[in-house]
Parts: structure tokens; sequence; C-alpha cells
């Protein structure tokens, strides 16, 4: 079955569900359509109401919903929970804010009158959505949308589809019109055959690997639809001296490590200047050894399972590329045998351009250290991957390390913190990390209709 929940810290398939038929496609199509003609005239104040109490919904239901996440894809709890709130407060950002962003802005035009740019709906968008954050995915593609007057086709990632299901229902539940948002159980096929090509859709939003985000732009383009990608990355982590070395590696293992490694904005690449090298390395390396992966449904847990046994055996393919060719293991380095998709938390260093960790995106709980001699060293390594999300610069001399910070090609540099997000702060890349930002101010204007009203 494409789409099935299979508890990943145990391998046990809980619940499968049947992919949807191409008519029961067409349908939702049709239907987010008709949908879309009555919700883009309802008033905005109505829209901010019900999301407000979608994001109500969030916070009251966090411990069933966390839990759903847990079981799916292997979150330890208080992730989870976390992940849980953040979304409530999105969904509130856009209620709060939409109706400002829609106002726009006032332009003098050279050629006289006024002229003002207003943002309206568009119509009925796709989101594509992956397994890893699945309700920040989507509240992150649905907020802003949702508010602009835009109605939702959501197809999630295959070993999700009671995160799915649920989101549907809550918006359900909060009181949207019925077809404002629709899941849809959908093959890759249906996607380019049936949803992209249909006249209703207007967009496509996609949050993924290159893969999928380079065949779902390519049938989009062939049909003229608007994208958003937001895709992998390969964060760097640059140290450039040995001060406050204890919060440096407290930040670089939480980077690493949160949501067992598996988040595009991971910290991927440690790249330290050499005077700080050994002694960072070593405290990194202790602490990565010190975790030990758990049972995630104990909130004390930090590492749980990898989401699915393929995707952990794929991890380990590249881990094991990279020892053949000679890189050094400090840390870990094996797959843990039990039941279920489990590995050690890794540290590599000696990695050479010839391995695949070094121009790969790993996806899962394993860090690569480089040592560099100075401050142009360490951005050449760190522009050398063809990703551009996010980063990180690590260092006593704060205005020095934004100064280098603006000289790393990505979407977002963080200055002595690992690379975040919050609802009010735009999210995306450059590169193969993908094309668009969400959140924010930026994340409304994606796929509104930024109108030109002229008067004389
Ligand atoms: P994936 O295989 O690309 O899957 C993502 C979604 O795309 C799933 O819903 C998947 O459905 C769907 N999909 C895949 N191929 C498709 C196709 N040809 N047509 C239509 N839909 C298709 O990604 P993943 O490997 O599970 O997720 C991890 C990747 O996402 C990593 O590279 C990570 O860095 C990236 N990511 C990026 C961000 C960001 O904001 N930049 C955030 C999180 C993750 P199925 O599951 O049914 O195949």
């Amino acid at each position: 079955m494409a789409y099935a929940t299979i508890n990943p810290a145990t391998g046990e398939t809980v619940k499968e569900f049947p992919t949807a038929s191409d008519q029961e496609i067409r349908d939702a199509v049709k239907r987010s359509g008709e949908a879309y003609k009555s919700w883009r005239d309802t008033p905005v104040s109505e829209r901010a109401q019900l999301m407000h109490k979608l994001a109500e919904l969030y916070r009251e239901r966090r411990q069933e919903l966390a839990k759903i996440l847990t079981g799916e894809m292997g979150k330890p709890k208080a992730q989870a929970i976390g992940e849980v709130k953040l979304v409530a407060a999105i969904y509130d950002y856009y209620a709060d804010n939409a109706e400002g962003f829609m106002e726009g802005r006032t332009l003098e035009p050279s050629t006289g009158g006024q002229a003002r740019v207003v943002l309206e709906s568009t119509g009925s968008l796709l989101g594509i959505m992956p397994w890893n954050f699945p309700y920040y995915q989507v509240a992150r593609f649905a907020a802003p949308n949702v508010m602009l007057g835009n109605t939702i086709l959501l197809k999630h990632a295959g070993n999700v589809p009671q995160s799915a299901l649920v989101q549907e229902e809550l918006f359900r539940e909060a009181g949207f019109p019925e077809d404002v948002y629709i899941n849809i159980f959908a093959s890759s096929d249906q996607i380019a055959d049936i949803v992209i090509p249909d006249p209703v859709v207007q967009g496509v939003s996609l949050t993924g690997s290159e893969r999928a985000g380079s065949s779902v732009a390519a049938t989009a383009g062939k049909h003229l639809k608007k994208v958003v990608l937001e895709l992998g990355g390969s964060d760097p982590f640059i140290v450039l001296d040995g001060e406050n070395l204890d919060r440096t590696v407290k930040h670089a293992v939480r980077g690493r490590m949160s949501n067992s490694g598996q988040a595009c904005t991971n910290s991927k690449r440690f790249i330290v200047l050499e005077d700080a090298y050994e002694s960072f390395v070593e405290k990194f390396s202790q602490a990565v050894q010190g975790i030990e992966a758990g049972d995630p449904a104990d909130e004390n847990t930090f590492l749980g399972p990898i989401s699915t046994v393929g995707a952990r055996d794929e991890i380990m393919e590249q881990v094991q590329d990279a020892i053949d060719k000679g890189a050094s293991v400090l840390a870990g380095g094996k797959k843990i045998d039990r039941d279920g998709a489990w590995m050690e938390a890794t540290v590599l260093a000696d990695v050479t351009p010839e391995m695949r960790a070094y121009a790969e995106e790993i996806f899962g709980p394993v860090a690569v250290v480089y040592k560099v001699k100075d401050a142009d060293e360490a951005i050449e390594l760190a522009n050398s991957s063809p990703f551009g999300l996010g980063g990180s610069v690590f260092g006593a001399d704060e205005a020095a390390a934004l100064d280098i910070a603006k000289r790393v090609e990505s979407g977002m540099v963080y200055v002595n913190e690992t690379t975040g997000t919050a609802p009010d702060l735009p999210f995306g890349g450059v590169k193969r990390s993908g094309v668009g930002r969400e959140l924010g101010p930026f994340g409304i204007e994606e796929f509104a209709n930024k109108k030109l009203l002229h008067t004389p």
C-alpha cells in the first residue's frame, strides 16, 4: 500500500489506506474549485476567526496529535509536542496578520495618478508535503493561503497517512467550509496526469527531495503553473574559534541530531578553523557518543528511530561508502540491531570529495567534520555545496561572524545559533535547495495575485 502507518520504532504495520481512484481525485479537484468560489469572498475577519479556532484545537489536542507523529515517523515525544505548538503559533500568526499583509502598499507612479498593490487570492492550490514535520510543513503552506482566500488540495507523504487525515479533520472541526482543505491520497501519476494539469489548480508548493521537486516542477512548468519548492539542505556550521566551546558544542549536537537528524535545516557539515578543531571535535564526538537512541514515546528521549527502514539503510550506505573510501568514524557509525529503523548517532571525519557524504545530503543523525585553515577556506567549503538552505557561524566576535554569515550562499544564516524557524521569519533556500519563501510576510505573497489598482 502506498499509504500506510508503519511504526518505525518496531517495524509493525499499524494501518493501511487505499490510494484514491482517478475519479475520486477528479472529484476532489472539482470540489476544491467550487469551494474557492465562495471562500475567496468570505470576509477576512471570518477566515481569521476560524483560523484562531484551528490553532486552539492544535493546542488542546497536542498530546494526541504528538502521539500520531511519534507512531508514524518516530519523532520523540517532546519534539512532537514542540512541533504542534509551533504549528498553532503559525495559524495564529496568519490569522492576526493576513489582513494587514493583503492591504499591500501604495506606490507613487512616475507617470502620475495613484497606484496601490493589494494581495488577492488566485484559486485552488496543490500542496505536496514530506513526513519529517508532518504538521509544520502543511501549516507553512496552508495558513497564509487559506487566509488569502485560496483553497488547498493536500497530498502528504505515504508514510504519514494518519497525520494527513487528522489535519483535514481539524480544519473541518474548526468550522472551515467542507472543501476549503481537502486531503488526497493520490499517486505521483495522478498528481502529474490529473491534478496539476486541471485548470482549477493555480499553483503547486512542494517540500521534499530534489528528485520530487524537479519532477513536479517540470509538470507544473509544462502547464504554466507557479511553483514553490522547499528542497534539501546540507547546512554548514562554521566554528571560527574555541571561545565558549561548551555552548558551541551544545548547539552543534542539537543542530545536527534534533528530529533524529531528519530536518532540511539540520546542521550537516561542521567546518572548523584549525586552532579550534581538536578541542571542538573531541568535545563534540564525546557528546554524540553519549547519545543513546531510545523509545520515542518516552518524553526524555532525544534521539528516536529513523522514519523507515529504507531511509535508515540509505543513510548507512552513505556512511559505509565514506568508511570504505577512508573516512574516520569518531562516534557511532553502525546500525542498531533491533526491530525497526535504528542507527547510532555518528560523527565522520576525513571526508573527501569522492565520497557520497561530501556533496549529498545525509538525512539522518550523521555529522561530518572538516578542518580548514582560515575563514576564507571555511566559506569556500561552505559554498561548494550544491545546496543553499540555512547555515550558522559561531565566533566570539559577533561582528566578524556576521561578516562571514553574509558570504554564505544560502537563504538563512544564524550567528551563534543553529538555523531556526518562527512564524514571522522567512524560510527558504537558494541553489538546489529550492525556490520561493514560506512564513512571515513573504509566505503570503507567493501564491497571491499582487494586483495593481490605478486611479487618475
Ligand atoms: P520526497 O521523497 O521527495 O517526498 C516528499 C513528498 O513528495 C511526499 O509527499 C512524496 O510522496 C511526494 N513525491 C515524491 N515524488 C513525487 C512525484 N514524482 N510526484 C508527486 N509527488 C511526489 O522527500 P523525502 O525524502 O520523503 O523528504 C525528505 C527531503 O525533504 C529531504 O531532502 C529534506 O531536506 C527535504 N525537506 C526540505 C524542507 C525545506 O523546507 N526546504 C523541509 C523538510 C524536508 P510519497 O511519499 O507518496 O512518495
